[in-house]
């Protein structure tokens, strides 16, 4: 016997349990998102390496370090999808929804892979629920997109949850804030970070997002992009807000919010849940208009967000599962019995019922005792010459033919439900 294999690091097995809390998690997103219009996609697990490097952007941690990218047997290099925003991206471009009336709204459940350092609320391969609105840039998308996600946190009971809001503005605005950011860095080079020095060419504001205190103390006095965005993207971030104030939504604009993609334009946000430890990030999302052009489409504009399962599922506190329903056992009193039970267990479940048959060769007793452990409503006992019916629940029996367990069932079962 070799020795005893395990999952790989940073990954782990949905027990029937967590199975459970999960469903309750999609059958809850396909509610919130459904009524407000979203449908479901579902993209492939890898996609060419290429869309992830131009959608997600060359300077971000994800392309630099966190992909799990391979050659296929076909000499191409593909990529176990980090994120799922570009490849949303570009099914829409794929499909030509941009024929379609505008937003399109897309919503997916699905796991992801990121090679990083695995801890709680942190895995190799984690799962999002995320939503995406392709083809428009007006504001009231924004704010409809955030609401639903904070929608979707407080019905699953997400405790402790925050959001922080901020504004990136455009490109163009962008660039010059960068230089000005640059010139900053350069100036308090001493105090910063190796790596945080290593990226002011390629990406300075990910400063912003440094644990590193003498970074930290330096990026306290730094520029502010929110202070230089141009008037029509204070606008349009001063309309999302009004829209989020009117909905009654609480938030905090926070000036140096940064995310790790690249893609970003205008609004972005994160929500953090004060019940999860250092990783608080629950979801977030943002505006990326540059992103479809950036793989190859006609200038779209598009906003979304995507939320860790994981961190949702640990941020909600455990709710006891209840145990799963079985109205019939069946069970027989002898090796006579055991091909009519067989075929009265089938009958039943194509009746409707969940029914269980007698798998592991136990005796009656034992059939018994395991027909208790499952939590059986009713137990037939199919013998020779007939079946006993016993209600569980009253402790009631009878005697009788096996065609006639089924109908019993289904009209006591019916009573008293
Ligand atoms: P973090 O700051 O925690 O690294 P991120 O900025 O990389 O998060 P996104 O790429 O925006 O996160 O992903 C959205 C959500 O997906 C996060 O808020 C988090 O809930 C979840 N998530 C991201 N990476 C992981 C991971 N490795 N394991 C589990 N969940 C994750
Ligand atoms: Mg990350």
């Amino acid at each position: 016997m070799g020795k005893k294999l395990q999952a790989p690091r940073g990954t782990y097995d949905v027990l029937p349990d967590d199975a459970v809390r999960r469903d309750h998690v999609e059958a809850t997103a396909r509610r919130i998102l459904g009524a407000a219009g979203y449908r479901r996609i579902e993209t492939p697990t890898f996609e060419a390496t290429e869309l992830f490097a131009r959608g997600v952007g060359a300077s971000t941690d994800i392309v630099q370090k966190e992909m799990y990218t391979f050659e296929d047997g076909g000499g191409r290099s593909v990529t176990l999808r980090p994120e799922g925003t570009a490849p949303v991206a570009r099914a829409y471009l794929e499909h030509g929804m941009q024929k379609l009336p505008q937003p399109v709204k897309l919503w997916y459940l699905s796991s992801f892979y990121r090679y990083e350092r695995a801890q709680a609320g942190r895995y190799r391969q984690f799962w999002q629920v995320g939503a995406e609105a392709i083809g428009s840039a007006d504001p009231a998308v924004d704010a409809e997109s955030i609401l639903l996600l904070a929608e979707l946190l407080e019905s699953l009971g997400v405790r402790d949850v925050r959001l922080r809001l901020g504004s990136l503005g455009t490109p163009k605005t962008r660039a010059a804030y960068r230089e000005l950011l640059q010139r900053y860095l350069r100036d308090h080079e001493d105090q910063l970070s190796e790596e945080v020095r290593a990226r002011i060419d390629l990406n300075p504001l990910r400063a912003f997002d440094a644990d590193h205190p003498g970074t930290k103390a330096v990026m306290e006095g730094a520029p502010r992009l929110l202070d230089h965005l141009s008037a029509e993207d204070l606008d349009h971030f001063a309309e999302v807000r009004a829209l989020l104030d009117g909905a009654d939504l609480a938030y905090e604009v926070d000036k140096t919010l940064v995310r790790g993609l690249d893609y970003y334009a205008r609004t972005l946000f994160e929500f953090t849940s004060d019940a999860l430890g250092a990783q608080s990030g629950v979801g977030g999302g943002g505006r990326y208009d540059g992103l479809i052009e950036q793989i190859g489409g006609p200038s779209t504009p598009g906003i979304g967000w995507a939320a860790g399962i994981e961190r949702i599922l640990l941020a909600a506190g455990e709710e006891p599962v209840p145990a799963p329903l079985l109205d019939l056992y069946v069970a027989y009193a002898a090796p006579e019995g055991r091909a009519t039970g067989f075929e009265l267990c089938w009958e039943a479940r194509r009746a409707g019922l969940s029914a269980q048959f007698e798998l592991a060769g136990r005796s009656l007793k034992g059939q018994l005792k395991q027909a208790d452990r499952s939590g059986a409503r009713f137990v037939a006992i199919v013998g020779p010459d007939g079946a006993t019916l016993k209600d569980m629940e009253t402790g009631e029996q009878d005697e009788l033919e096996p065609g006639r367990v089924i109908p019993v069932v289904l009209k006591k079962g019916k009573t008293l439900a």
